[in-house]
């Protein structure tokens, strides 16, 4: 299995204390639980094949692991870790950076968060990141999706604004995180459309309701055969992402409801995101 979705921070040095409040606020978390060292994403992705592992480039919510930490990190075992580059794309010198990421440190993917780094995703500015991205074939892994630190605003979350940005950047390969959840069905209907377009369903399991209505919704867009697992650990491990992807069905015992079909779960969990993004062959 692929886990397309993790992170490696440590508390202190990467989260900031404004962070690790809102985490602690909204999520219940502790800095142990929070704290991602290298050698705890390393047990945690024990029984995945490989990982994506994602940089976090977001002063505005005081965050930042540096991507030359992620390199470090991800060159230990090249062929399991596939490190997502942090840059801020309205940032001068974003895409030099970008372009260092990929040439130099062989990080073949990049990761943004438009309302974690306060700009808005089709400000003008980007696009000289998303054009080098799109020339190299950099999958772009975009937070389109509710959040929780105060300061990082949902105007700038919202996954409709991805539509725009594909129509312009046609082969421009993006996932969008978490079925862009609350906006499931936005992210659906935007991902149906476009081809390079897909989503990982990492941190929604637990919001059953939720889960269910996200799953369905992209069974009745015909959208099913776009998702990658992903687990965004530390939130969750892959093995209990997949668990609540089995069963989420569960709730619907004695009731009429559509049942998400067990066959189109099974895939997801077998997709292999690196090969369909053409990181690996
Ligand atoms: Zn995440």
């Amino acid at each position: 299995m692929v886990d397309c979705h993790t992170h490696l921070w440590r508390v202190g040095e990467h989260i900031g204390p404004r962070m690790m409040d809102a985490a602690r606020r909204c999520w219940g978390a502790t800095p142990e639980s929070f704290d991602v060292s290298p050698e705890r994403h390393t047990a945690a992705m024990a029984g995945m094949d490989a990982a994506v592992v994602l940089g976090f480039h977001a002063p505005h919510v005081d965050t930042v692991v540096p991507n030359d930490y992620l390199a470090d990190y991800c060159w230990r075992a090249p062929d399991r870790w596939y490190g997502f580059a942090s840059v801020n794309p309205v940032e001068p010198g974003a895409r030099a950076e970008l372009e260092r990421c990929h040439q130099d440190l062989k990080l073949p993917g990049l990761k943004i968060g438009p309302t974690y780094q306060n700009y808005h995703a089709l400000d003008p500015r980007a696009f000289p990141v998303y054009a080098y991205a799109q020339a190299h074939g950099i999958p772009i892994l975009i937070h389109q999706a509710t959040t929780f630190p105060r300061e990082a605003s949902l105007r700038l979350a919202l996954p409709l604004t991805l539509d725009e940005l594909a129509i312009q950047f046609p082969d421009l390969k993006m996932i969008l995180a978490h079925i862009g959840h609350p906006w499931e069905p936005d992210c659906a209907v935007t991902i149906r459309k476009h081809p390079n377009l897909y989503a990982d369903i990492s941190g929604i399991h637990g919001r059953p309701w939720r889960f269910y209505q996200a799953m369905i919704t992209c069974v009745e867009y015909g959208v099913m055969d776009k998702l990658f697992l992903g687990s965004d650990f530390p939130f969750f491990t892959p093995e209990q992402t997949a668990e609540g992807l089995r069963g989420v069905n569960r709730i619907l015992e004695g009731t009429a409801l559509p049942r998400v079909p067990e066959d189109a779960i099974e895939a997801i969990l077998a997709r292999d995101a690196l090969k369909v993004l053409g990181l690996r062959s």
